[in-house]
């Protein structure tokens, strides 16, 4: 007998209810997101059942979709208030820049491996979030050409905030990030007040590295120890 299949849609309003609800996700603009972005089309075939599960999952060159709980807690920090001009700098499967562009102005995204950034490109015109970009490189330079942004998000671990990123927030606007060890993180919120930058330290995390200029050498890491 085959087995039943799952309600993903079901899935993904019980996530949000006992993963985000349950916790300290209380911003009702990004639960309505994490309601209405279909995970399940970010992940590969053969891990779609467990796309609504409260963990990580592999997307390919050693790389993760993060837990459904840290990408709505990174955005509730990034305050944003619709009209936004965000950037993301680790593109990944694309899920986290289609949270992001349901609640911003238009996000550009960066992401080092061609092969998750073509794909992220593709699924992400397919499914019309029309207001996302998806570039490939070094994001931990930024895109000076594009700046100012209003929030720069950052989805893999920093050993700190490199001050050409500072440079290219506009007054007023955040940096989220997980910064910390190559093994362990902090996610951090940073925030432009004129001269100053006001920081704000959340929970312990466990991300890939940022790898580049700004990052870490890729040397430095043994590939597949890091999963978040
Ligand atoms: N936001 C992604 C999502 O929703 O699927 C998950 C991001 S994953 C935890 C971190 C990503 O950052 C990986 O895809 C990795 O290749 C990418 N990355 C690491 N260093 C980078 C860099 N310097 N520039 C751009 N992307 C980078």
């Amino acid at each position: 007998m085959s087995k039943p299949t799952p309600d993903l849609d079901a899935l993904r309003l019980k996530m949000v209810q006992d993963q985000l609800g349950r916790r300290d996700i209380t911003d009702p603009r990004v639960l309505e997101a994490m309601r209405t972005v279909p995970r399940h089309l970010f992940v590969p075939q053969d891990l779609v059942h467990m796309a609504y599960w409260d963990g990580p999952l592999a997307i390919g060159e050693g790389q993760t979709i993060s837990q459904p709980y840290i990408v709505a807690l990174m955005t509730q920090l990034m305050h944003l208030q619709g009209d936004e001009k965000v950037l993301e700098i680790g593109c990944g499967s694309g899920y986290q820049a289609a949270v992001l562009a349901l609640l911003a102005r238009s996000v550009l995204t960066i992401e080092r491996h061609a092969v998750l950034a073509d794909r992220a490109r593709e699924r992400l015109k397919a499914l019309g979030y029309d207001n996302v970009r998806v570039h490939i490189g070094d994001g931990s330079v930024g895109m000076p050409a594009e700046a100012p942004f209003d929030g720069i998000l950052i989805t893999a671990g920093a050993p700190d905030i490199p001050l050409t990123l500072k440079e290219q927030v506009a007054p007023g606007g955040r940096i989220v990030a997980p910064v910390g060890r190559l093994d362990n993180q902090v996610l951090e919120v940073l925030e432009h007040r004129g001269r100053t930058w006001h920081v704000e330290r959340s929970i312990p995390v466990m991300f890939v590295p940022l790898i580049g200029v700004h990052g870490w050498d890729e040397r430095e890491y043994d590939r597949g120890r890091w999963f978040t």
